[in-house]
């Protein structure tokens, strides 16, 4: 079935798609219902509703963080989106902005390997897809402070994904979260973790989602992270910094 809800939401976001990122977007909706079947990447399967709240939700991500210049464009600037799931945001962004060098990192090895062969399929250079958790991989001098931005929509509440981002980034890198309501007590409850970890808030600013309504929350690395952080895998869950 030809995909018409995305092109009117990437049109509105001042993004127009090609014929073959449409066609892009078509197969990764194939795939991604396909492999649901035996993974378990999304509870959202409608045709339309993947198109809304998946597909075009990540594009208003990236429209905001080209807006706000967080992005610019045709710049190769390194992402990682953390705890990537089904590729939500990174992947839509990745195929709307090809100049993009992303990593995908996902804990769960199901998850990655369908993330490995939809990059594969969809035939895009410069991504990376790591299975392994970010608590590890942000030790990892290949990954430490290596990116320009870290992407993350659902993984943790602020304060946890704070910890788990932060180190990823250069001194003047963002973390760019999408949240819900909740998003200006995460806010309040975030200090310490921002503090600690190097962070300060840049801005929280509605994201004109085409779905729920969302608030971008954007962070600014200012000070690098002690190499203490992120602790062991599980710890910055369930021990939050306070
Ligand atoms: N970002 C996707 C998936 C959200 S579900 C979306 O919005 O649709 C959260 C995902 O993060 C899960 O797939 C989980 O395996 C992964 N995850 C959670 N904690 C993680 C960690 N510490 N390191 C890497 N991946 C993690």
């Amino acid at each position: 079935m030809p995909m018409e809800v995305l092109p009117r939401i990437a049109e509105a976001l001042g993004l127009p798609l090609s014929a073959s990122q449409v066609h892009q977007f078509e197969e990764y909706y194939r795939r991604l219902i396909a492999a649901n079947r035996r993974v378990s990447l999304t509870s959202v399967t409608d045709y339309e509703e993947v198109q809304t709240r998946h597909f075009g939700e990540s594009l208003a991500v990236g429209a905001a963080l080209y807006r706000a210049r967080v992005l610019r464009t045709g710049e190769s600037s390194a992402v990682v989106d953390l705890g990537a799931g089904a590729g939500f945001p990174g992947l839509p962004l990745k195929i709307a902005h090809p100049s993009l060098r992303l990593t995908l990192l996902e804990a769960t090895a199901k998850k990655a390997s369908f993330l490995n062969q939809l990059v594969a399929q969809l035939e895009l250079p410069d991504v990376a897809v790591i299975s392994e958790r970010a608590e590890t991989v942000a030790h990892d001098p290949a990954h430490r402070q290596r990116y320009d931005l870290v992407l993350a929509r659902a993984v943790a509440p602020l304060a946890v994904l704070l910890e788990l981002a932060l180190p990823f980034l250069r001194v003047g890198g963002h973390l760019a979260t999408p949240k819900g309501s909740r998003a200006p007590q995460e806010i309040a409850e975030a200090g310490p973790a921002l503090e600690i970890c190097g962070g300060r808030i840049l801005s929280a600013q509605p994201l004109p989602s085409p779905a729920l309504p969302l608030i971008l929350v954007l962070v600014e690395k200012v000070e690098p992270t002690p190499a203490a952080y992120p602790r062991r895998p599980g710890i910055p869950a369930k021990r939050p910094l306070r």
